[in-house]
């Protein structure tokens, strides 16, 4: 299958195209067509498989089909939100991010630690569609009240498994499905975990964020 059979929104059709990825990767050409069809999705695949936009894809196209979320004053109200270990990985997530949203007219912003947080936090005050996160700077800016999770229908934990390496398993649950967070729960939005490996905690999360998930492994 190629990305053309895959009916995504014209606008990203052109971006796809722009970057030149004409035969999809395993991951993308097994996982976008399920998770364009709304399910949720537990994939092991590893960094160069095309992970990345395998699930940017059927994001930014869940944002163009279903509309954007007004921002609240100056909270920004993203619907689509991606968690990632370190903040090198959310800045490349976040450069692909933008190819997919170039002349959508939606915004692609990054969030992490170890950076001054004004100019962030100007950033999700402009607007903010598609969100890229650590979860630490992410819990920061959310009890600042710089943005709400109540707009989030399509949340992904990228390397899921490096993320409890690194101990970030508390701040995940917090946003996820901490008392104070107004996330979506489990069903009432879309959730994608991708993992290089599968132990136990993955799976218990998997069991608690994921709802009739489609499970592949590339
Ligand atoms: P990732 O596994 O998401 O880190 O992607 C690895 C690299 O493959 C990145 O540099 C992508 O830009 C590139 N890439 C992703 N999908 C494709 C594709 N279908 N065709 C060619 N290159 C791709």
């Amino acid at each position: 299958e190629s990305f053309s059979e895959m009916t995504l929104a014209p606008m990203l059709m052109e971006n796809v195209s722009r970057c030149r990825y004409t035969k999809p990767t395993p991951v993308q050409k097994y996982g976008i067509p399920v998770v364009l069809k709304g399910k949720d999705l537990m994939a092991c695949a590893q960094t160069g498989s095309g992970k990345t936009a395998a699930y940017l894809i059927p994001a930014v196209n869940h944002v163009l089909v279903n509309g954007a979320n007004p921002p609240v004053g100056r909270q920004a109200v993203p619907s689509a939100l991606v968690l990632a270990p370190t903040r090198e990985l959310s800045i490349q997530i976040y450069e692909e991010g933008r190819k997919f949203t170039f002349r959508t007219g939606l915004r692609c912003v990054v969030v992490y630690g170890g950076a001054d947080p004004r100019y962030q936090i100007n950033e999700l005050a402009r607007g903010c569609h598609v969100l890229v996160a650590t979860p630490g700077r992410l819990l920061d800016m959310f009890s600042r009240n710089n943005l709400k999770f109540s707009g989030i229908r399509y949340l992904v934990l990228d390397e899921a498994d490096r993320m409890l390496d690194m101990g970030f398993e508390p701040q995940i649950r917090q946003i996820v499905q901490g008392p104070d967070s107004d996330m979506p729960r489990t069903g009432a939005r879309q959730t994608l975990m991708y993992s290089a490996t599968f132990p136990r905690e993955i799976q218990q999360l998997a069991r608690e964020f994921l709802h009739n998930h489609t499970f592949l492994q590339v």
